[in-house]
């Protein structure tokens, strides 16, 4: 078999994830919680399978949800989404940035990612046969650069990928960013596309600015979400995709011969959960006092604690470590610190093409606050 993908390797979230698994380490690599989601929501799914609604639903998601999404969309940002034509129930948001980039990029067009950035853009633009233009955000703050951003607009440039809360930087974007991007996007048709998986995960003063708030970002936008993120079910896999109608078609030409659509009862069961905003409105203060026992006791050790404004991420600089493994790459400190210390982390260098490395690596706190504590007695050893 010749491979289409020589360089690709395994995702570094299965590397990390199986090394902790092996070592009995904390995980504080891989996104995701270790602790259970409401049992209501749990209920509702149950309800859903017990009632028979087990077979295939539309191809853009059952109709319920849709129109849960619609309602929360311009509750929250203001915008009104026809749930029949503008919104898309996908599996999770994985596959709805893949089946975007597959239904949108041409052999040979230019899409704009923005480094670090979540690792599947990249291969998802090359499988395209897209050619990906790397535009990094500022070393240390990691905002975005609009010079730069601008420099890197050419004719053939299609699309934008931003992703705001950040994965893997926990930055947001404020409402200037949004309109400086909404001024250098306005003379082309550059397609926007908005990962927003983390926009229930804002820690105050910040705010979510989503591109359905912009006029002229929404009308080229596709803007994905995940219920995994905002309702503690990282394993099931639904998220969404809103997009004007015209986007929207394209979106589900290629979205009904990739998965056709997504599985029934839990579809049924989100929709009857978001009927309370409750969940979502409470998220920020449910994390951010993680984020806070997470960063007070990071602040006890010799990491240096780099800003958390949003997701469920904290990233540290590991440069003043005493230990002579700081020196290591951060990828081969990451299974330094799970084999020998029993707590995985992921390296910042595995989100840049190049492997940049600038001895940052990142912690997930989605954990319970005895998970957070045991991690941070093993961290302070260092
Ligand atoms: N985008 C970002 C920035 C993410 O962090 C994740 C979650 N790992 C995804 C997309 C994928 O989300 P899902 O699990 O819904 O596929
Ligand atoms: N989004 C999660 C993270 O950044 C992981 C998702 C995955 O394992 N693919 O950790």
């Amino acid at each position: 078999l010749v491979s289409k993908a020589p360089n690709m390797g395994t995702t570094i979230f299965t590397v990390m994830s199986a090394l902790a698994t092996e070592k009995n380490a904390v995980n504080l690599g891989q996104g995701f919680p270790d602790f259970p989601c409401d049992p209501k929501l749990l209920e509702l799914v149950n309800d859903a399978m017990r009632e028979g609604l087990n077979q295939y639903p539309p191809m853009t998601g059952v109709a319920p949800l849709r129109e849960a999404v619609s309602k929360k969309i311009e509750t929250l940002y203001g915008r009104h989404y026809d749930p029949a034509t503008e919104i898309t129930v996908t599996a999770g948001a994985t596959q709805a940035i893949l089946t975007i980039i597959l239904a949108i990029v041409h052999a040979g067009d230019e899409v704009i990612v923005l480094e670090p950035c979540y690792d599947s853009y990249v291969p998802n633009i090359e499988l395209a046969g897209g050619k990906v233009v790397r535009v990094p955000l500022t070393p240390g703050t990691f905002r975005p650069d609009f010079d730069k951003i601008r420099a890197a607009i050419t004719p053939k440039t299609r699309a934008i990928l931003i992703n705001s809360p950040h994965n893997p930087s926990g930055m947001i974007w404020s409402q200037q960013d949004m309109l400086t991007l909404q001024e250098i996007l306005a003379p082309t048709d550059i397609v926007l596309i908005s990962d927003e998986v983390y926009e229930h995960m804002v820690y105050a003063p910040n705010q979510h600015w989503s591109a359905a708030h912009f006029d002229g970002l929404a009308a080229r936008a596709f803007i994905v979400s995940s219920f995994g993120k905002t309702y503690h079910v990282t394993g099931w896999k639904i998220g969404t995709v809103a997009a004007p109608a015209a986007y929207t078609a394209e979106f589900r030409k290629v979205h009904q011969f990739n998965v056709f659509t997504v599985n029934t009862p839990m579809q049924h069961g989100l929709a009857r959960y978001m009927a309370d905003p409750a969940p979502y409105l409470e998220l920020p203060a449910f994390y951010q006092r993680k984020r806070d026992l997470f960063r007070q006791g990071l602040a006890q050790t010799q990491f240096k604690l780099l800003p958390g404004e949003g997701t469920y991420f904290q990233c540290v600089d590991i440069s003043a470590l005493k230990v002579p493994e700081k020196n290591l790459s951060e990828a081969d400190f990451c299974k330094w610190l799970t084999t020998d210390i029993g707590v995985a982390a992921i390296p910042l260098s595995a989100f840049y093409g190049n492997g940049f490395d600038q001895k940052v690596i990142r912690f997930c706190f989605a954990k319970k606050d005895e998970t957070l504590n045991l991690a941070l007695e093993r961290l302070a050893r260092l």
